[in-house]
């Protein structure tokens, strides 16, 4: 099944940083994906900045070989990308001085779309927004795209909201997470609510318990010092699990609208309850055949960061009452694989006499390898020798139930960025959403902090610490396996 291109308005896309790493490994890669697929209409700009002194020639080699480096098999679309690449525009600006910004507001169309991408570090993200103003950019319709980390604390986050919140509405304002772009996300939303079967079951008479696993193989080798500053909380749960935790646990909203669906999720948010801290277990990976330990990698000897952390929470409302939320991230683990598992309760009762087995129906849904979800389901075992019950997944990996295999599971940055140009925020991150999850994060952190808390050490290449596999032992439950 060929897949629908919907088309989009002409756009001019400005990507400060536009020669940083994220936008030549990303983005634009992404939206040359986009372009090939023929959803940028003709007279769509993308125009690069940053304080490199280069022209428009040299930013179109940049990026030629940006996608030649990280692009997939469109990259030999020889013909195709040299007309990307016509696309393509560069100014030099300086993000906290005057240069360059007489050049961009004579460049950018205001009869256009509008797209602001801050490709650069948060710090600059103010600095930006005012003088995309003061220069008369920016109008009522711009829309700009915010990358993570927004924010290290409450605090920091209430203030980066505020500098953008100075100058552009909340309705303008883009925060990426990259999760949210996710096929399986997304298909996430539709088995829930397009669904007679699963919705009558999603609540605590019939969900045992959930677990959200994302395990890395990487290390932090090569951002170790910012990874140091910031750990697998910070990075990983208070932004994207939270964000996962949220699309499952939170109500149907009325529509699916950007708005409709960040208020649930913000509920859940605020539901959350503060985790104890004997339900939290920290890790820091040790030296392993392929490479050194967590505090050799970060440069810090006495890091007390955690490179892994597990948890287990509580959702306070009637839906989620005792049913535990099981949340697990961490880098140097078994195998690189995020899926997010719902654990139905046992039968209460079996008429299966002999059969002694723990039979579950488990929904996995995979957010990689293979992004897809199985319903496991138990079925007589086929064969003679009477009623032996077995459980088998129910496949629905979507490139095989929706075709040929080719079907476009497209990276989530290029979904998200047409999303931006479409005018839709349902899969951005409000700024309340972000101050809720800190509000939620800011004690835990504190609270560790302030005990001096040693992460354990766990092996590089394993499941994680010891204690982790306790979190769940003591209440009769297991980890699903981390398989790549
Ligand atoms: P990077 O490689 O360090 O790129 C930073 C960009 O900002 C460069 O293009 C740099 O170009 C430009 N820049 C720096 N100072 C500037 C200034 N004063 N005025 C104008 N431009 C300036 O960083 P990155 O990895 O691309 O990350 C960009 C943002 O995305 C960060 O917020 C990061 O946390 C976030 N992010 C990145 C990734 C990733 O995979 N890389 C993933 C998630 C989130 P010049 O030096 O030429 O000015």
């Amino acid at each position: 099944m060929a897949s629908r291109v919907i088309p989009v308005d002409p756009f001019d896309l400005v990507i400060f940083g536009g020669t940083g790493d994220l936008a030549r490994r990303k983005i634009l890669p992404g939206l040359f994906r986009r372009f090939q697929a023929g959803q940028m209409p003709d007279g769509a700009r993308i125009i690069g900045a940053a304080r490199s002194e280069l022209d428009r020639a040299g930013y179109q080699q940049m990026i030629e070989d940006a996608i030649g480096e990280f692009g997939g098999a469109e990259k030999n679309d020889a013909e195709g990308l040299s007309k990307f690449l016509e696309t393509l525009d560069y100014t030099p600006i300086d993000a906290k001085g005057t240069a360059g910004w007489d050049t961009l507001s004579s460049m950018v169309r205001p009869d256009v779309v509008q797209a602001f991408y801050f490709s650069v570090a948060p710090s600059l993200f103010g600095d930006i927004a005012a003088r995309l103003h003061s220069n008369n950019i920016a109008n009522s319709k711009s829309r700009i795209v915010v990358e993570k980390p927004f924010g290290r604390d409450l605090e920091s986050a209430k203030a980066l909201n505020k500098s953008l919140a100075d100058h552009f509405d909340e309705s303008q304002v883009y925060r990426i997470d990259h999760y949210l772009g996710k096929e399986t996300v997304q298909n996430l939303m539709a088995v829930r609510f397009g669904n007679v079967l699963f919705e009558p079951l999603w609540n605590n008479h019939y969900v045992d318990h959930i677990q959200i696993t994302v395990a890395e193989t990487v290390g932090v080798e090569g951002r170790g010092a910012y990874y140091d500053r910031s750990g697998a909380m910070r990075d990983m749960v208070q932004n994207h699990l939270m964000q996962l935790l949220c699309l499952i646990a939170m109500e149907p909203p009325g529509q699916f609208g950007a708005d409709e669906v960040r208020d649930e999720k913000l509920k859940v948010i605020r539901a959350l309850q503060t985790v104890e801290p004997h339900h939290i277990v920290r890790g820091q990976y040790d030296a392993g055949p392929d490479g050194g330990g967590y505090r050799e990698d970060a440069e810090n000897p006495k890091s007390f960061t955690e490179s892994f952390i597990a948890m287990k929470c509580h959702i306070n409302n009637w839906r989620w009452a005792g049913v535990p939320f099981y949340l697990r991230t961490g880098k140097r683990m078994k195998a690189r694989a995020s899926e997010i598992a719902v654990v139905f309760k046992d039968l209460g009762h079996s008429i299966f006499e002999g059969d002694e087995k723990r039979h579950r129906n488990i929904l996995a849904i995979r957010l990689q390898p293979n992004e897809g979800m199985d319903l496991q389901v138990t079925i007589k075992e086929p064969g003679p020798g009477g009623m032996r019950l077995v459980d088998v997944p129910l496949d629905m990996t979507f490139a095989e139930a929706l075709g040929d295999g080719e079907h476009d599971v497209s990276d989530a940055y290029e979904r998200l960025i047409m999303d931006v140009i479409r005018g839709n925020q349902t899969l951005f991150m409000r700024g309340d959403e972000v101050e809720a999850a800190w509000a939620w994060t800011d004690p835990l952190i504190n609270g560790w902090e302030a005990r001096n808390d040693v992460p354990k050490v766990y092996d590089a290449g394993s499941s994680g610490p010891e204690d982790a596999l306790m979190l769940l032992h003591r209440d009769g439950r297991k980890w699903r396996e981390i398989k790549g």
